[in-house]
């Protein structure tokens, strides 16, 4: 997945662009910045890249899913439905604008369950968050279909699935507001960065404002800007705008290097009868960014994990014994340690994980294995490793 991986000299003009003319930040300074708008040259990429009408970069993946929901009114009170397999981000981001995060069960796609969102829909539901996790995608029509019905706000994070597809269309640019990583390890990196993605031009609006200030952008130099709401500071700076300007443009030669290394591990494994893969829904394109995989029962896939890392086979993960991603490990949520108070109503809100068990994710997250696909890796360096991948399992079951 990661960008970093392949640096090149074009990244390092775009930066020594920024650097010659001494402007940093994205905003103002007209006369001085010799014409370079890195920040807006690589939102227009990006609405090509994502064909979407209105894309707003900022700082990171976790602000831009912040922004989304505020961007479209979520805020104190205000339930979101998000999976049980994710990034922490997720319910960060849900919970710093005083909202509550709902978790519910994924199913075989390893992201949200349509069936499972429906059922935890109550009258404070605001938003259903699906999360395209390990470069693929949830059943986006039946998602949607959910959404309409109980006329709730889609939001989209794409943060790990950047060029993939579904049913033709952009990953990340489906639902109502689609959000973006641009962080060290995704797929395109600008250091720390990320956006907003949408076609709904209020929710573009809002937020344009609401990451800087509040601001409202009119005129030239900032001079006659005024405030019409509150806002923050989730700017991305030129520096980091510049890095991501040449990414993008290298995104579908990242691609296609990912499906090649993909293909070539998936066909090593494809003979192995124990072992199955996570369902890509009909229309969907994967980005190729992990390969995910299940093994009959939890205590293979520990046994798989385990031998993988003795015998050098580094970035894949079994998630269920690992704490960034799945919410059995995740203390800090179910007890709620937080640094200051959190409201009574957040605090009541999440409740229910004291006492609601996710069995359908278990089910899932304790049989996969989730291997990072490399974009460093040579056409040999990947046949032997898949090679050995699949003696490994072989071996073990
Ligand atoms: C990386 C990531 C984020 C957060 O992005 P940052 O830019 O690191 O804040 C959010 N969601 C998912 C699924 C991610 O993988």
């Amino acid at each position: 997945m990661p960008g970093f991986e392949l640096f090149s000299d074009l990244e390092r003009k775009e930066v020594n662009d920024v650097l010659d003319n001494g402007v940093l930040m994205r905003y103002g300074f007209d006369g001085m910045r010799k014409g370079h708008w890195k920040a807006k040259e690589l939102e227009a990429e990006l609405r090509s890249t994502f064909q979407s009408d209105y894309v707003q970069l900022v700082s990171s993946g976790t602000a831009a899913v912040s922004i989304a929901l505020a961007s479209a009114g979520v805020g104190a009170g205000d339930e979101v439905i998000m999976p049980t397999f994710t990034f922490v981000a997720s319910f960060e981001a849900i919970m710093m604008l005083g909202a509550i995060p709902v978790l519910v069960d994924i199913d075989d796609t390893l992201t949200l369950d349509p069936k499972a969102v429906e059922e935890a829909i109550t009258a404070k539901t605001k938003a259903v968050m699906v999360v395209q996790m390990c470069g693929s995608m949830a059943n986006m029509d039946a998602l949607r279909t959910v959404c309409d019905k109980h006329n709730l706000i889609f939001v989209e994070d794409a943060c790990q699935a950047i060029g993939g597809s579904f049913k033709g269309k952009p990953l990340g640019s489906i639902a109502d507001l689609g959000c973006f990583s641009f962080d060290f390890v995704k797929t395109i990196t600008c250091g720390e960065g990320g956006a907003v993605v949408t076609n709904n031009k209020d929710y573009y609006t809002n937020a344009d404002h609401y990451s800087d200030h509040g601001h409202d952008h009119v005129g030239n130099d900032r001079g006659a800007e005024t405030h019409p709401f509150l806002g923050y500071n989730f700017r991305i700076s030129e520096l980091n705008a510049a890095v991501g300007l040449a990414q993008v443009r290298r995104l579908p030669e990242f691609i296609s290097i990912q499906k090649r290394n993909y293909t070539i591990i998936r066909e090593a494994l494809s003979h192995i009868p124990e072992i199955t893969f996570r369902t890509v829904p009909d229309g969907g394109e994967e980005s190729y960014a992990f390969l995910n995989f299940f093994l009959p029962d939890l205590e293979s896939a520990r046994k798989v994990s385990k031998a993988f890392k003795d015998n050098g086979i580094d970035a894949c993960f079994h998630y269920y014994d690992n704490n960034w991603h799945y919410i059995r490990k995740w203390d800090h949520l179910t007890n709620l340690k937080s640094l200051y108070p959190i409201s009574k109503e957040v605090k009541e809100g999440l409740q229910y994980l004291q006492t609601k068990s996710f069995e359908q994710s278990d089910h899932y997250i304790g049989r996969n294995i989730s291997c990072l696909i490399k974009l460093s890796w040579t056409e040999e360096e990947v046949k032997t490793r898949a090679n050995k991948m699949a003696q490994i399992i072989e071996t073990i079951n």
